[in-house]
């Protein structure tokens, strides 16, 4: 485990055992060098304990890349409960959890993620202020998906020389509080969609309000599309996938869409234009940080709307150095984040 922890940068790594009240939780704190770190609460299942703690120091990581770049002043963390297989009382986990949180004396500022909800911020807050989404603050997915939004329109910019999204096809993997948002925009935007979700009522939505063609989560893959916007969990790009993909650009909101930084080379390799998913996705954490901070939300929106730029000015960086995308940006957020480091002030 010290090994991950090293090998990732990773701070601390935080358990919490609360049999009363069912609680099981990790924190994982990538940095706090910048500011408290910061970064949403899975409740999911998980197949085992250390799958669990990898997921927590991963998407810590990606975390302080995410307000890195995004010029924050925060570090990353990730916090997983695991999901009783039993019965339990929702708001007294979370507020157990938020015990939890509060412990770490600001630290660490938790938020939702996949498996959370708005009311579950609402229980934590009930324990500890040091939490965001709530019901007075909202829910960070349409911020999210504004950014997504933008990024695809920068990508399509890119790679294929188009100004608008007049009739760009695009693919959507997971159409849930992020993917739907990107498909309502999308759709205002003149796109043509083809959506799925394991979830068949999700997809179904999305036939009927946008004209989105659905398809099953096998089939995404291999629809010939402009883009592949994957909306779901992490890890869809990787060797079983990438060469069934029949799209130029991928960009979606989906944390830790590599399987390996290989899987990124090969994407690159194959002409394949990847926006790294820690700079595609910052919307939510832009306004999550952002509101916490009470900025106005013009200032919110006009940041989150620099997501589009700053994906341009790494798509030409990697055009120019001849690198692969998410091999700079990388670089990028190591940089900002080590800047003492020989390996950063050489460059
Ligand atoms: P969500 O749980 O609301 O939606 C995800 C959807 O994807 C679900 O409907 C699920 O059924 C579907 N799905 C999962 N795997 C699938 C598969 N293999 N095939 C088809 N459908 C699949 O989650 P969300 O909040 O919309 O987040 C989506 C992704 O974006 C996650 O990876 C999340 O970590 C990331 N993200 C979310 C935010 C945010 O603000 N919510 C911010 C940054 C990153």
């Amino acid at each position: 485990m010290f090994e991950q922890m090293e090998s990732n940068g990773t701070e601390r790594l935080l358990f919490a055992c609360d049999p009363d009240n069912a609680l099981r939780a990790i924190i994982a704190i990538h940095s706090t060098e910048r500011g408290p770190a910061i970064g949403g609460c899975r409740f999911i299942h998980y197949d085992s304990e250390i799958s669990a703690i990898q997921d927590a120091v991963r998407l810590a990581r990606g975390m302080s890349y995410k307000a890195a770049l995004a010029g924050l002043p925060h570090g990353g963390a990730k916090a997983v409960i695991l999901k009783p297989s039993g019965r339990f009382n929702r708001p007294d986990l979370m507020k157990a959890f938020g015990r939890f949180v509060n412990t770490l004396k600001g630290d660490y500022i938790t938020a939702m993620d996949s498996g959370t909800h708005v009311s579950d911020m609402d229980h934590i807050r009930q324990s500890t202020q040091w939490v965001s989404c709530t019901s007075a603050s909202g829910d960070p997915s349409p911020y999210t998906a504004l950014g997504v939004f933008a990024g695809i329109q920068s990508a399509v910019q890119f790679q294929l020389n188009r100004e608008n999204l007049q009739g760009i096809h695009v693919s959507i993997q997971g159409v849930g509080h992020v993917g739907y948002e990107v498909a309502r925009l999308l759709h205002q935007a003149g796109a043509y969609l083809t959506v799925t979700d394991i979830d068949k009522k999700l997809a179904k939505r999305c036939a009927t309000e946008f004209s989105a063609s659905v398809v099953s989560p096998e089939e995404i893959y291999i629809v010939p599309a402009d883009v592949f916007c994957p909306c779901g969990l992490g890890g869809i790009l990787n060797s079983r996938t990438i060469d069934q993909l029949r799209v130029s650009i991928i960009a979606g909101s989906a944390n830790n869409q590599l399987e390996s930084q290989i899987d990124g080379d090969h994407l690159y390799s194959k002409g394949i234009l990847y926006a790294p998913d820690y700079l595609i996705n910052a919307g939510g954490l832009i306004f999550v940080a952002m509101q916490y901070a009470a900025n106005s939300q013009s200032e919110i929106q006009q940041k989150i709307a620099g997501v589009g730029s700053a994906l341009y000015e790494l798509f030409q960086a990697s055009s120019t150095s001849k690198q692969a995308v998410h091999r700079i940006a990388d670089q990028q957020a190591e940089s900002i984040l080590n800047p003492n480091s020989p390996l950063h002030s050489a460059a």
